[in-house]
């Protein structure tokens, strides 16, 4: 099998919903990986930051291979054990009350807007049922999702979307404050918004947000699926916000590169959802949940995390003397690279995937989410690379 035969064969029969990069990766190992003609990739994407150990992580592999061949599934009308350990693990330490599980982002911020929309409904009655979120923020591509996401681009072609979002600007709790009336039963934001740029919001504006959504009496729902994990240095990103929103959605980073998606809530919500009113057949999955442990064991420990920072403070203060990068953005092992103007952040990333570095974009930027585990010869071996491909030294 050669790379071309790969393409060609996709574009006969996957659905062209996706623009792809011309790489056919066939395997990884650490932040290392090859394509079907044995060339070699330097990850600085980690899937879209999902395979946070990297590629084939040995003590994961071992935790999802001893669970498949033990048990790879019932269905949520039996109990399992690794969903409860992940579920106690993730209360643990989140210092969260119950865990809904799901299989992916949207899925996910779906089970958040319930829980919302069922808590304004019962504490405040029917006509409490809109959310705010904000421009550009970004939330999943489910109906609901798009409708939460704050883009024009992603509100066409699928008429009618679900009604009851507000969108606010981020950074402005003057205008938020003015947004929530008696009709609003929630709020919910990104405190990185990946998607669109990784654009770190303020903290004395998150501050802020808890502050009106504590006074209102309405839910703060914090959509951690691209934060979370260890991704911004620490365990939650809410952390480093000094703040305890009531709901937090987790995805990307859990599963280590299985489809996981959990809803944590806290005292306050953690009873809204009652039997029959949410539910999944794959969540919890016995496979998924015991990979997810491990990702838990290895990254939320003090030792880890640190390395994730000082990864960072390196990472940042190379990426900044980089040519042609005007500005680096980001948190923890999450960046957005601005580039000087006329340059395309999608052009820049295909030379690069060309050259042998795997590197995401978020809107005009370019955006780099290395495994948290990724070694520094490794993040040198990127930057290198990511260098050349700045400076048009590489075609
Ligand atoms: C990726 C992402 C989602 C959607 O997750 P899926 O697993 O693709 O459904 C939702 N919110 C944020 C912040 C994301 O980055």
């Amino acid at each position: 099998m050669q790379n071309r035969n790969v393409f060609e064969k996709d574009r006969k029969y996957i659905a062209h919903t996706y623009h792809r990069f011309p790489a056919a990766i066939k395997n990884g190992h650490g932040a290392q990986a090859e394509d079907y003609e044995g060339k070699k990739y330097i990850d600085f994407g980690s899937g879209i930051g999902t395979n946070s150990l990297g590629f084939c992580n040995s003590k994961w592999v071992l935790a999802v291979v001893s669970q498949v061949k033990q048990l790879q599934h019932t269905s949520n009308l039996f109990y399992t054990l690794p969903d409860i350990l992940l579920a106690e693990n993730l209360c643990e330490v989140t210092g969260y009350s119950k865990v809904f599980f799901g299989n992916s982002g949207a899925e996910a911020n779906e089970g958040a807007i319930k829980v919302a929309r069922k808590y304004g409904m019962e504490v405040k009655g029917e006509h409490c049922n809109r959310i705010i979120t904000l421009e550009n923020s970004f939330h999943g591509r489910t109906v609901t999702t798009l409708s939460a996401t704050g883009q024009d681009i992603f509100h066409q072609h699928f008429f009618p979307f679900t009604e009851g979002f507000l969108y606010v600007p981020a950074n402005n709790s003057h205008v938020l404050h003015e947004t929530v009336d008696e009709t609003v039963c929630a709020v919910m934001i990104e405190l990185v918004q990946g998607e669109s740029g990784v654009n770190v919001l303020k903290k004395e504006y998150v501050k802020e947000v808890e502050q009106i959504c504590k006074e209102k009496g309405i839910l703060l729902i914090v959509d951690e699926v691209q934060t979370g994990v260890g991704r911004t240095g620490t365990f939650l990103c809410c952390e480093q916000y000094g703040i305890h929103p009531n709901v937090i959605t987790l995805a990307k980073g859990l599963g280590a590169g299985l489809p996981i998606g959990a809803v944590l809530m806290d005292k306050l919500t953690e009873s809204i959802l009652q039997t029959g009113d949410h539910g999944s057949t794959f969540g919890g999955n016995p496979v998924v949940c015991a990979g997810a442990l491990e990702v838990l064991n290895q990254i939320a420990d003090a030792d880890f995390l640190a390395d994730v920072n000082s990864k960072s403070e390196y990472m940042r203060k190379k990426l900044s003397t980089l040519p042609n990068i005007t500005d680096v953005s980001g948190m923890g092992l999450m960046f957005g690279l601005s580039l000087k103007k006329d340059l395309k952040a999608g052009e820049i990333a295909k030379k690069c995937v060309e050259n042998g570095l795997l590197i995401l974009t978020a809107k005009e930027k370019l955006r780099v989410m290395p495994p948290l585990n990724i070694s520094l010869a490794e993040i040198d071996k990127g930057l290198n690379i990511l260098k050349e491909c700045l400076s048009g030294v590489l075609s």
